[in-house]
């Protein structure tokens, strides 16, 4: 505001010395240069009393909207409607863990029958998930010593809700999905303390800075590897409502990172339908085996000799403990056949994979297992296959990991891994296509963004 401003004065000052010169030009009289200059005063304080006047008139209208907002007009319009009696009640409830709607309507004096219709409808439709955090609106009206529900709304996920009115005894339930828009955005930054915080502070999702965990989770140990000064910069697709308000997040397209002073930029490539990430030169980033098969962990006793910390002499540590808060997830390390999925002597809940004729890797001490892992099911690297616990033989939350090669535990941190795949032929000739127009896009998106 104040920098148009100043330029509607300089263009009003500008047009006014043109006249005056003008003015010179046609008349020789002495007098026109006085009645300009008066004719000019009064112009700029006409044009600053109109900019008061519009100001206050804005002032006004904020602090009436912000008076809507506050806290301060709800509990006014909550006194209003218990004045007037209403048998209407409108409530809003944010679900906490654990919470069902069954669960919260029961909450509300709310007629059993009434309850066991919705619930069964909405299981029945799938829109029965709620999410702790989430706020549902209520509106009930009392009758005699029970309420009725009237309508009832809430999210199941980041983009639909759930909206359930009354139609005499019945109920209309309907789902409302929010039409999003796919937007493609490139954030970077530089690591001061370590990746998370400096991703956060960039502005980037959550599930993006996993996904960027996980792309990069064979290249580098996140532990060891980052310095301060270390960058990263990573294109990736968002999907916003109309007011821009970001409600998901899609597939990172080129991720990168400078870290140990080189720099690894790795492209998202798709071909036959199998979906990966690449180096410059089409080199899959996928290993065989992740070094560290959980996010955020700290190495809390290496493979080795090492005192036993319950049995209190010294033992051959064969696998390598990851110190992390119990629920943490743990990540199939490659891909392969669950061999175990259960208790097993001092391993307590504990998980074994066969990735090949040569590796197979094993979790113990967790608290429990992932969705659906079982023995002889098919995992993919990277899925959850459990989460951290202090079950079996161990003295805090921790995952225990151990690789075996035939059959022998070996030190999973110095294990040599073979090199991803290089893509050839059609494969190859089809990436340089794609990565190029990738680079075009990331060069018009550094460009926008400085
Ligand atoms: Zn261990």
């Amino acid at each position: 505001m104040p920098r148009a401003k100043i330029s509607n004065f300089q263009n009003l000052f500008a047009i006014l010395k043109l006249k005056i010169r003008s003015t010179f030009v046609i008349s020789n009289q002495k007098k026109y240069p006085f009645y300009f200059f008066i004719l000019a005063i009064f112009f700029v304080i006409y044009i600053l009393i109109v900019g008061q006047i519009k100001s206050y008139t804005k002032l006004k209208e904020n602090n009436f909207n912000s008076f809507l907002e506050s806290n301060e007009f709800n509990n006014i319009k909550e006194y209003i409607f218990e004045n007037l009696n209403s048998p209407y009640r409108e409530y809003s409830y944010i679900v906490e863990n654990n919470d069902t709607i069954e669960r919260v309507l029961k909450k509300y004096n709310i007629e059993n029958s009434e309850i066991n219709k919705i619930a069964s409808q909405i299981v029945k439709k799938k829109l029965s998930n709620i999410y702790a955090g989430t706020e549902i609106k209520i509106v009930t009206k009392q009758e005699k010593d029970t309420n009725k529900i009237i309508s009832l709304f809430y999210p199941i996920d980041a983009i639909t809700s759930v909206e359930i009115k009354r139609n005499q005894e019945e109920f209309n339930i309907a789902k409302t999905v929010l039409k999003l828009q796919k937007k493609e955005v490139i954030l970077s930054n530089t690591i001061k303390n370590n990746l998370y915080s400096s991703a956060v502070e960039a502005g980037i999702e959550p599930n993006i800075i996993v996904e960027f965990a996980n792309i990069f989770g064979f290249e580098v140990d996140f532990q060891r590897d980052i310095r301060a000064g270390d960058k990263f910069e990573v294109y990736y697709e968002q999907y916003v409502d109309d007011d821009n308000v970001v409600r998901n997040t899609g597939r990172i397209i080129y991720a990168s990172m400078f870290v140990n002073n080189k720099e690894l930029s790795l492209y998202n490539f798709k071909y036959d339908n199998k979906e990966g990430y690449y180096d410059v030169d089409g080199k899959s980033v996928i290993k065989t085996l992740m070094k560290t098969p959980i996010n955020g962990a700290r190495l809390s006793s290496s493979f080795g000799m090492r005192k036993h910390p319950i049995l209190g002499y010294n033992k051959l540590h064969q696998g390598t403990d990851f110190a992390a808060a119990t629920g943490t997830p743990i990540m199939a390390s490659g891909s392969g056949i669950i061999v175990r999925a259960q208790k097993y002597k001092g391993y307590g809940n504990y998980v074994s994979i066969r990735h090949n004729s040569t590796y197979l890797t094993a979790y113990g001490h967790m608290s429990k297992f992932g969705r659906g892992i079982r023995k002889g099911v098919r995992v993919n690297q990277g899925r959850i296959i459990g989460y951290v616990g202090s079950t079996g033989m161990s003295t805090g939350p921790h995952l225990h990991y151990e690789v075996l090669k035939n059959g022998k535990r070996i030190n999973s941190q110095r294990l040599k891994l073979p090199s991803g795949k290089i893509l050839s032929n059609k494969a190859r000739n089809k990436f340089e296509v794609d990565r190029i127009k990738i680079d075009v896009k990331l060069a018009k998106l550094r460009v926008a963004n400085n």
